[in-house]
């Protein structure tokens, strides 16, 4: 089949599901949009602490655009600029962490982080509706992938009853980035220490929005996953774990070993950004305020996080709503 044919026939299928999706042009600046002329107010932004616009996150942007607009090459090749290990140190300490790893967003965190931890022999138990870059990093590990129902600690429970030689690692989201429910975290960790199964969790959308900004941070959770590219409003993802297991990953994770350092001017953007969120906790409040307040409006089950989940029904009636 040609190339361009066998394109077709997918985006033909993908039509008929319903399921066909094209990004639309649109210029941000903050809460207000602007797409095909007309001026619209953004409800689907991470930027959840209006960041990405803030004076001080570019006026640090700017400055370190100096150093360079691309950081030239992997760090084991060329070294980190002074820039990335100031955040590495940062987020950690900010965290409750010895250390941590940046990579070049969420996404290729969780695909470097979980295959350098556990592969062929091991087990991953998964929830069902966690985000696709665990699924990735799932599969690509090798290890044995058993999804768990979502937040079914029961079903996970014997899952990890199995007998098994190698190692078993638990992969869950924070808050969930689809539905904005939480996951049952202490549960969660006190399930991992009775197994003794490794346990790591994605906040992507707890941190900078819950707990004062830290949040899942203050439970004993050995990998915690972030990102720089919501509340931070910036781009590039993270793991906070022990000094020796960011020295693993320093040395093995191959999307830290053979990609690119994040930009100077990116990393100064989120430590200004981090910066802030340290600084002002009360802004952190805001967007489970105003989630909250959504939902009691509209008559919605109560928000648990930023995200309130607004189901239609079908993918074809989800499209109709976005349009
Ligand atoms: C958004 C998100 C990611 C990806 O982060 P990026 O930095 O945008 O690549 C990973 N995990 C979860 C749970 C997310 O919501």
């Amino acid at each position: 089949m040609r190339l361009d044919e066998f394109a077709q026939t997918k985006l033909r299928g993908l039509e008929n599901r319903g399921l066909a999706r094209t990004p639309a042009t649109t210029t941000r600046h903050g809460v207000q949009v602007t797409r095909q002329g007309r001026p619209l107010i953004s409800f689907c932004c991470n930027d959840y602490l209006g960041l990405a616009h803030d004076p001080r996150v570019l006026a640090a942007a700017k400055e370190a655009a100096e150093q360079g607009a691309g950081a030239g090459a992997a760090r084991l090749v060329t070294g980190g600029h002074p820039g990335i290990e100031e955040f590495e140190n940062r987020i950690a300490t900010f965290l409750g962490r010895e250390a941590s790893v940046s990579f070049g967003s969420g996404f290729l965190t969780n695909l470097g982080v979980i295959p350098s931890l556990v592969g062929p022999g091991d087990r991953i138990c998964i929830d069902a509706l966690a985000h696709a870059s665990l699924w990735a990093g799932a599969k690509l590990s090798g290890a044995e992938v058993l999804a768990y129902g979502h937040n079914d600690l029961q079903a996970l429970r014997d899952h990890l009853k199995q007998p098994l030689r190698g190692q078993s690692l638990i992969l869950t989201e924070g808050v969930f980035s689809m539905d904005g429910d939480l996951a049952p975290l202490p549960a969660l960790i006190q399930l991992a220490s009775e197994f003794e199964a490794w346990l790591l969790v994605d906040d992507a959308h707890g941190l900078g929005v819950l707990n004062q900004g830290k949040g899942a941070a203050d439970l004993d959770i050995p990998l915690l996953v972030g990102t720089c590219s919501k509340a931070l409003g910036s781009y590039g993802g993270f793991v906070t774990t022990s000094k020796n297991v960011a020295k693993l990953l320093h040395a093995r994770a191959r999307s830290f070993v053979y990609t690119t350092a994040l930009p100077p001017m990116v990393v100064a953007a989120s430590l200004a950004a981090l910066a802030v969120v340290a600084a002002e906790p009360e802004r952190t409040l805001r967007p489970l305020a105003r989630a909250l307040q959504f939902t009691r409006l509209l008559g919605l089950p109560l928000a648990q996080s930023a995200i309130v989940p607004w189901i239609v029904g079908s993918p074809e009636r989800a499209l109709a709503a976005q349009r």
